[in-house]
């Protein structure tokens, strides 16, 4: 059996104490065949690995035509008979770039992302045991069909779920709403739910178009007089709002938001971290409700920046307000 793992940089590739100033030079970083060298009971799962090194860089500097790209090649290793694909990168993004792959993969094989939050020279480094849990569920039956999968600290989560809850514990990446759907436990990958099966979006992301598509986000605060908001209408193709619990902003953004709504797509979703918002409960001026007349669309359980994710790709793929309303309605 084989597993295409790909490596994009972040903690799992990176010293602590650098052996070059400033963190992250030519050279510093561990390549993918070191990450693997380092990971006790890796060669005697049998499994062939094919590693490529794609990038070397914090995860903060990652962008979606990269993660696309490895998407494609991902995709041509799966077509030509590797079981899985593994990808290694920071943890900062990945709850982004899992989604984003998420959304696109059409393949029945186990698509797993994972990363570090210790640093490869650090007493209790996490990489190794990440990455051989994460062999273990590329190559497992039970992970099929799932889509894209984050596996950290013996835990398997949905890309659409998942979302990293702490800045520094190995214990970091949650899914807030529905759990992990398995464990790595002794090995054995179990499986104990999975996220419903959703349309995966195909075609229409060249890369010209999506550098040219730009989605905001505003999170909204107290006291906030949305004042950021004014020039979006020039500068971007669609606006994700992280609202206050359900999905409210203060009433002085009203006018504002109505104003872009109209004119691009605008996305409702909470800053809570959890939960959804919700539709017809409030009806102030500023409320879920309120802003849904006036022309924004429910991000319903999709987190900001998974909405974020979404509609940017919907908007790069040329969709209209009808299926985009049509995809959060299905998505959030
Ligand atoms: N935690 C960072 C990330 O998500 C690591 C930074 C680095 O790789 O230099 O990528």
């Amino acid at each position: 059996m084989e597993i295409a793992l790909f490596t994009l940089g972040g903690t799992i590739s990176v010293p602590s104490v650098p052996s070059v100033p400033s963190g992250g030079g030519a050279g510093a970083r561990l390549s993918g065949d070191e990450i693997v060298a380092a990971v006790p009971g890796l060669r005697e799962l049998g499994v062939a690995l094919d590693v490529q090194d794609v990038r070397a860089v914090p995860s903060a500097s990652l962008t979606f035509a990269q993660v696309l790209d490895v998407v494609e090649d991902a995709s041509r290793a799966v077509s030509e008979g590797a079981a899985g694909v593994v990808v290694t990168q920071g943890t900062d993004t990945l709850e982004e770039t899992a989604f984003l792959v998420d959304l696109v993969w059409r393949h029945e094989a186990p698509f797993v992302l994972t990363g570090a939050m210790r640093n490869p020279d650090l007493a209790g480094a996490d990489g190794p045991a990440n990455v051989l849990a994460a062999v273990r569920v590329a190559v497992s039956s039970p992970a099929r069909g799932l889509g894209a999968l984050v596996v950290l600290n013996d835990e398997i989560h949905a890309a659409r779920w998942v979302r990293k809850t702490h800045s520094t514990s190995t214990a970091t990446f949650a899914s807030p709403n529905a759990g992990p759907v398995g464990h790595v436990i002794e090995g054995r990958v179990r499986v104990l739910t999975g996220p419903p099966r959703r349309e995966v979006l195909t075609g229409g992301l060249e890369r010209v178009r999506l550098d040219a598509t730009r989605v905001a986000l505003h999170c909204v605060a107290l006291d906030d007089d949305g004042a950021q908001l004014e020039v979006l209408g020039q500068s971007h193709q669609g606006l994700v709002v992280a609202g206050f619990g359900v999905g409210h902003v203060p009433s002085v953004l009203v006018p504002g938001l109505e104003a872009l709504a109209a004119r691009m797509p605008v996305v409702l979703t909470s800053r809570t971290g959890g939960g959804s918002v919700l539709r017809h409960t409030y009806g102030a001026v500023g409320s879920e409700a309120d802003l849904q007349r006036r022309g924004l669309i429910n991000g319903g359980m999709l987190d900001p920046y998974k909405a974020r994710v979404l509609l940017r790709l919907l908007l790069t793929s040329g969709a209209g307000r009808d299926e985009i309303v049509a995809a959060f309605a299905e998505h959030g």
